[in-house]
């Protein structure tokens, strides 16, 4: 036990520069409170029967409390606490009576009224003494030799619990920083210290975009990452004030200091990133984004935190140098895209989430319906039905694409099969996406498909959008001449709305051209319009094409195409797309 011989022992222990860099590297100063500790504290003032008791770190001017019971206060100036000589001496302290001491009458303990301290040492493995595990009584006290050896074994579990945090599991080994467990760690502390409702920011550096990551990683190996890592941390503590969390391979989050505003703190990022451009850290050239987040406290999950700040960062890779802000509208659009391709998937394997639909096409000379297109329709089990023109754009982004063309032109050609067996011949066309052109094997699964229900290959039409030929002009063209060299029919989807080129639609073997519907809208009384698809019909017709008009819903605008020379319409006015047995019903009282 000491007793506070030498003064000069309360303010400067020996090898401070090295105690107080040991106490940095441990990054826990200012951090937020710790059940795992506060509950050693409770402890402490349980097992004592004091009102107070605390986890107090000497820094070079203050006591600052880690963990702390009965007070209010975060830190007591370093000079005259008793808990700054535990930390000079490295040994337990007792003081029976604060009045009673020569060194500490004068403290600010004693003038709040504390009379008894005893403070147990907090070492390191290495021997340096961060400050002490303290109970303090409002009156005087002695301390047995087994209270004396509880206080110094609950500082020893305080220690193991600050030993554990930075050790295995929280630490990332190249940059030394606290990692992903960790940044979760501290957030839920965060939460459960912190006024409920509070908005906060955080941000989350990264370093390269996936594909120069795996760029790097090819030529340059793994090593080059974590040189790269080392060399940007020093550079990251500049970016934000507090803790800085190593989150990713090459990415790097932190909270923002409380109460900073949005446009403060962006502009902050993006000086630092003008900054770091500027003073030309060409080592390594990637592309630096930054993704801030907002955050509610009592409101936001820390893994959601980091999602949001790792899309938001990845949002700015769409330019150099960037700071992005998430945004929920844009996350939103994301998550049902990813809900979207995930619960196809399922119905895909499902055996009655999908059905085709036909809607028919009808001669504006004769009235008669010889073809019909597929359009097909998802029933989800929970959703209900979800439309083609939210999901397809999705799934054929996707390596679903093959997939669902699959089973459409398998299910269509079921029902031709079915129909020519009923004695009814009816051409139907499947539309198709663009990278179903770009599969090699596509014309041969066609072709195959077609013997396999004894279809002629004129039965099946295939629909291709503007868009979609343009894509990939040469594949396109390689893919849909041998298939028609087989018979296949081929329309382009969507005529009017793509930019594709005059020149390359001559150029195709297409048969058919539809005009899109959101031509046929206003047509009645819009002058140009109607000179627009007029044109479009004629032109159509130069190049050999026969033309369909999508979208067609009133007599008006049928009897204008039918004046224009448009071959077939296709629209609400006539049908709405149908079942099979639907679909044969209409065929049946149209023959009445
Ligand atoms: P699309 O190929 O241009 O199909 C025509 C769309 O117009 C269909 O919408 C049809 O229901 C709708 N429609 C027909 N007549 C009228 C009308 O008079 N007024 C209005 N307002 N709309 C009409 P749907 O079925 O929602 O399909 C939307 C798009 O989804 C299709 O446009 C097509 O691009 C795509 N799609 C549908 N089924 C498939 C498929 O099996 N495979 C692929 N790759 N795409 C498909
Ligand atoms: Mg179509
Ligand atoms: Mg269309």
């Amino acid at each position: 036990m000491n007793s506070p011989t030498d003064p000069a022992l309360l303010t400067i222990p020996p090898y401070e520069a090295a105690r107080l860099d040991a106490l940095r590297r441990l990054e826990l100063l200012d951090t937020p409170p710790s059940e795992a500790f506060d509950r050693i504290t409770r402890m402490a003032a349980q097992l004592f029967n004091l009102p107070i008791a605390a986890v107090s770190l000497t820094d070079s001017d203050r006591q600052w409390f880690k963990s702390k019971y009965g007070i209010s206060h975060d830190t007591i100036p370093r000079q005259l606490a008793p808990c700054a000589m535990v930390a000079a001496t490295s040994g337990l302290l007792v003081v029976p009576d604060l009045l009673e001491d020569v060194h500490f009458r004068d403290s600010g303990l004693a003038a709040d009224g504390i009379r008894f301290y005893a403070g147990a040492p907090l070492t390191t493995s290495e021997g340096h003494c961060l400050g002490a595990m303290c109970v303090l009584g409002l009156e005087p006290r002695q301390v047995t030799d087994d209270e004396g050896q509880a206080l110094k074994d609950l500082a020893t579990m305080v220690m193991a619990q600050i030993e554990l945090q930075h050790a295995l599991g929280r630490i990332d080994p190249v940059s030394g920083l606290a990692n992903r467990n960790q940044f979760i760690v501290d957030f839920n502390d965060m939460e459960l210290a912190e006024p409920a409702g509070d908005m906060r920011l955080a941000a989350l550096v990264s370093l390269a975009s996936p594909q120069e990551l795996s760029d790097a990683q090819r030529v340059m190996g793994g090593g080059y990452l974590d040189e790269m890592v080392r060399d940007v941390v020093p550079q990251l503590r500049l970016a934000g004030s507090g803790k800085i969390y190593h989150v990713g391979s090459t990415q790097f989050a932190f909270f923002a200091p409380r109460g900073v505003r949005l446009e403060t703190f962006r502009t902050q990022m993006q000086s630092w990133l003008d900054a770091r451009a500027s003073h030309g850290h060409a080592r390594f050239i990637t592309t630096v984004t930054v993704g801030i987040a907002p955050y509610t406290i009592g409101q936001t999950e820390g893994l959601d935190l980091l999602r949001n700040m790792h899309s938001a960062a990845h949002d700015g890779l769409a330019a150099e140098r960037c700071v992005r802000v998430f945004s929920s509208e844009h996350d939103a659009i994301l998550q049902r895209r990813f809900w979207l391709v995930n619960a196809f998937g399922a119905a895909l394997e499902s055996r009655n989430q999908l059905h085709l639909v036909y809607q028919p096409k009808i001669g504006l000379r004769d009235g008669a319906c010889a073809s019909v297109e597929a359009l097909l329709r998802w029933s989800h089990p929970e959703e209900g039905a979800i439309s083609p023109g939210e999901f397809i754009p999705v799934i054929e982004g996707t390596s679903l694409a093959r997939a669902t063309t699959e089973w459409v032109l398998a299910a269509a050609m079921r029902q031709m099969a079915a129909w020519r067996h009923d004695g009814v011949t009816l051409q139907v066309a499947v539309n198709v996406s663009a990278v179903n052109l770009e599969e090699p094997d596509f014309c041969d699964r066609v072709l195959k498909l077609l013997v396999r229900h004894g279809l002629p290959a004129s039965n099946l039409a295939i629909e291709l959008t503007e868009s979609a030929l343009m894509r990939n002009p040469k594949m396109a063209q390689a893919t849909l001449e041998r298939l028609a060299r087989a018979g296949v029919q081929l329309a382009i989807d969507d005529f009017g709305t793509g930019y594709s080129s005059l020149s390359y639609l001559q150029s195709l073997p297409a048969n058919v051209v539809k005009i899109d519907q959101s031509f046929m809208r206003n047509l009645a009384c819009d002058e140009r319009r109607r000179a627009l698809v007029g044109t479009m019909i004629k032109l159509s017709h130069d190049l050999g094409h026969k033309v369909v008009a999508e979208g067609v819903e009133t007599v008006e605008v049928e009897d204008f195409l039918r004046a224009a020379g448009c071959d077939e319409v296709q629209g609400y006015l006539h049908a709405r797309p149908l079942a099979p047995n639907a679909l044969a019903e209409w065929l049946a009282a149209r023959a009445r």
